[in-house]
């Protein structure tokens, strides 16, 4: 993906929209009327809602009524959070503290939002650490379990360093938990914001309760995204009023965004991943040849589009800055609303030292990424390596 000229690997961070996108919000931008009201213009508004929401759910191989709509990943993981915490606290009338199990890697919306609610001690939670590719154990996840668990919450695959958790397994054990003790919690909510574009199994494969994505990360627009739902689940809902999205998210909906976000999972192909896998693994042996340069994680077990790796001697910021004047663009550490770069937690949770995590870019690549863009950026990236170690 070029502008001016420019490389862009950032696509973990957002994505352009694909002109197959483009051409269904063009088409829906003339459909004006309000999806609740009866009459025919509302009728037909609905109509792209219904569409798009089915589209999501064949994807997810969910029902229709299991899946809604939402400003985007934050606010998904927010109603997870907030909307089960809160049901939880009316239910119990604030006897009974509830307990969470999440991991340490978790994206900032958990992180922060869970960290606040403990604070706050209204919550208790027992945070997993990875293990140095990445991966939390199931095995950690069943020994945490308590009787006051209602949540567990793993990231699907790491925005930092893009290792895959074992879903499936994690969302067996707690199957089996609940089956043994008789009980409906904890619920098992994966964000899978990263994983999507790649995944192949469907909700009940992964033994998911909710699960999260995101529209912007896979070639659909900025300020939409949803949460699967399974049927069983009750969560407060954050935002009240006439009551869309089953209740879970008033609001008049984001028809544009939604219609959008249907078309970006509807075009979704299996040979993308691939495309990106080549493209990824010719970078990979690539860089390995860099002194110094050395993967973060194993590479067997990561999405596709995400590479995290450390070039010794070289501060990250530094990198990321040099590499974007000479034309080509990559993240570091996590990037937040202040745009300030921070050493990533994920990357010392791993064992890296803050030197290591310190000198670690994230490079990410979308379907649109040429193998000429990349053997282009892997000339950039020598020089400046060499201009910044001078
Ligand atoms: N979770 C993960 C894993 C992410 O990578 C992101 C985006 N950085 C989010 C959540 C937040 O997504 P959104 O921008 O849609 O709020």
């Amino acid at each position: 993906m070029r502008n001016n000229e420019k490389i862009y690997l950032d696509y973990a961070a957002s994505t352009p929209l694909d002109p197959k996108v483009i051409k269904k919000t063009r088409q829906v931008e003339k459909i004006f009327g309000n999806p609740s009201s009866i009459h025919s213009f509302g009728m037909v508004a609905r109509a792209v809602i219904d569409r798009a929401r089915s589209e999501v759910a064949n994807f997810l191989g969910a029902a229709s009524r299991e899946i809604i709509f939402t400003s985007g990943a934050t606010e998904a993981n927010n109603l997870v959070i907030q909307g089960l915490v809160k049901y939880w606290q009316r239910a119990n009338s604030g006897k009974a503290k509830p307990h969470i199990i999440t991991t340490v890697i978790e994206h900032e919306s958990i992180l922060n939002l869970i960290e606040g609610l403990e604070r706050n001690e209204e919550l208790e939670v027992s945070y997993l650490e990875p293990n140095k590719n990445g991966l939390v154990s199931p095995e950690d996840v069943r020994l945490a379990l308590k009787q006051n668990t209602i949540l567990v919450s793993v990231i699907f695959a790491s925005n930092v360093m893009g290792a895959i958790q074992p879903i499936a397994r994690i969302g067996k054990i707690i199957k089996e938990y609940r089956k043994k003790n008789k009980i409906q919690y904890p619920y098992f909510h994966t964000d899978a914001v990263q994983m999507f574009q790649w995944l192949d199994e469907k909700v009940d494969d992964l033994g998911v309760d909710l699960l999260t994505f995101s529209g912007h990360k896979i070639f659909g627009p900025k300020g939409i995204g949803g949460l699967y739902i399974r049927d069983n689940v009750i969560l407060y809902p954050m935002i009240v009023g006439g009551g869309q999205e089953y209740g879970f998210r008033s609001g008049t909906e984001n028809l544009i965004g939604i219609a959008a976000l249907g078309e970006a999972i509807k075009i979704l192909k299996p040979e993308y991943k691939k495309k990106v896998t080549g493209l990824r693994d010719f970078l990979i042996k690539e860089i390995e040849k860099i002194p110094g340069a050395k993967l973060n994680v194993d590479k067997s077990n990561i999405v596709p589009h995400i590479l995290s790796a450390r070039f010794s001697g070289i501060s990250g910021e530094d990198l990321l800055i040099a590499l974007d004047r000479a034309g080509a663009a990559v993240s570091y550490g996590s990037a937040c609303a202040s745009r300030a770069a921070k050493t990533s937690s994920a990357l010392l949770a791993i064992g890296l030292s803050e030197k290591e995590a310190g000198s670690s870019p994230r490079i990410s690549l979308g379907r649109t990424t040429t193998k000429e863009e990349l053997v282009k950026f892997l000339k950039i990236l020598r020089t400046t390596i060499q201009n910044l170690k001078k």
